[in-house]
């Protein structure tokens, strides 16, 4: 029994080393991702919810890795941020997106996700120059989603940024809104242009009174202070409706378009105008 015991244990250490080794590796890979090109984005369509046209795309990263396959963001961006691999990941999907964004339709907008480590680096007004100057994007087209997240650290330093992107006429999106350390006092001193509902208070709308009850509450926010708000992680034509009674602006779900590959945005738009 006890030599049983000891094995056990050698064999628990060894998994863990292994663990270990992997998580290493798989940091090394992250920060040459980028360079090897196994970086690729995915969007997803946000749609008007009175005319139901496609208004933009969510950019959503993904990472090709050349032995595990495709590596999920809820996965790799943790990873990242930890790592300080984000700022260079961040830029270049600033850089991808616009430049994708580009060749769209003149209407058509761009949402990326921003982390907060681009804004603690101070990489984030730079970054978004450039990706502007070099596809020739219109800076009205492009949206960043921020976290509140990004109000923990210095909420002074942060309004400052915010204005002078702001100023080059980025639109500024409040993203996973209602799951982080929500104050509404964000609200009044921060330069936002959209509120995006999580996708957790969307999934319980049909059984959760209380998550009902917020939703009803943010949407009136919303009309109040004059943001627009889209609800995420549409699935059902149930969660449409009664959103669409709620006065909600703009959807995003899998009830529209899972995330889709760069080069099938064509087919999509194309079926999204005849319909
Ligand atoms: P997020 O910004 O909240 O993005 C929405 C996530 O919900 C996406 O997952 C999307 O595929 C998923 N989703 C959309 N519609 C539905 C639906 O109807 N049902 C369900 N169950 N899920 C839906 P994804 O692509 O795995 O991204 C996860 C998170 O990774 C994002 O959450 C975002 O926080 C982060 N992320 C993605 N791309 C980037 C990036 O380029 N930079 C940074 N910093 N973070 C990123
Ligand atoms: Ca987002
Ligand atoms: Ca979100
Ligand atoms: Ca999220």
């Amino acid at each position: 029994a006890k030599a049983a015991g000891k094995n056990t244990f050698c064999f628990f250490e060894s998994e863990m080393a292994q663990r270990l080794r992997d998580r290493h590796r798989l940091e090394y890979d992250l920060r040459c991702a980028v360079e090897r090109n196994e970086l690729v984005l995915n969007y997803q369509p946000i749609v008007d919810s009175r005319t139901r046209q496609t208004l933009g795309f969510e950019a959503l990263v993904r990472w090709e890795h050349p032995l595990h396959g495709r590596v999920q963001p809820d996965h790799f961006i943790p990873l990242a941020e930890q790592t300080g691999a984000i700022c260079g990941i961040g830029a270049w999907v600033l850089r991808e997106a616009c430049r994708n964004a580009a060749s769209w339709g003149d209407h058509l907008t761009v949402a990326v996700n921003v982390s907060v480590d681009q804004f603690r680096h101070g990489t984030i007004m730079t970054d978004v120059e450039d990706a502007l100057a070099s596809s020739g994007l219109a800076a009205d087209r492009l949206e960043l989603e921020i976290t509140e997240s990004l109000f923990i650290d210095d909420p002074e330093a942060v309004v400052t940024v915010l204005h002078r992107l702001r100023s080059l006429g980025v639109r500024i999106a409040l993203d996973d809104f209602g799951t982080g350390y929500s104050s509404l006092s964000y609200l009044r001193k921060f330069p936002f242009d959209k509120l995006k509902i999580d996708r957790s208070f969307v999934n319980a709308i049909k059984d959760d009174r209380i998550a009902h009850g917020i939703l009803e509450t943010i949407l009136a926010l919303g009309r109040v202070l004059d943001l627009s708000v889209t609800a995420e992680g549409v699935e059902d034509a149930e969660q449409i409706d009664i959103l669409t009674r709620m006065t909600c602006n703009q959807f995003q779900g899998y009830y529209f378009s899972r995330p889709m590959e760069a080069a099938d945005l064509g087919a999509y738009l194309l079926r999204d105008f005849c319909a």
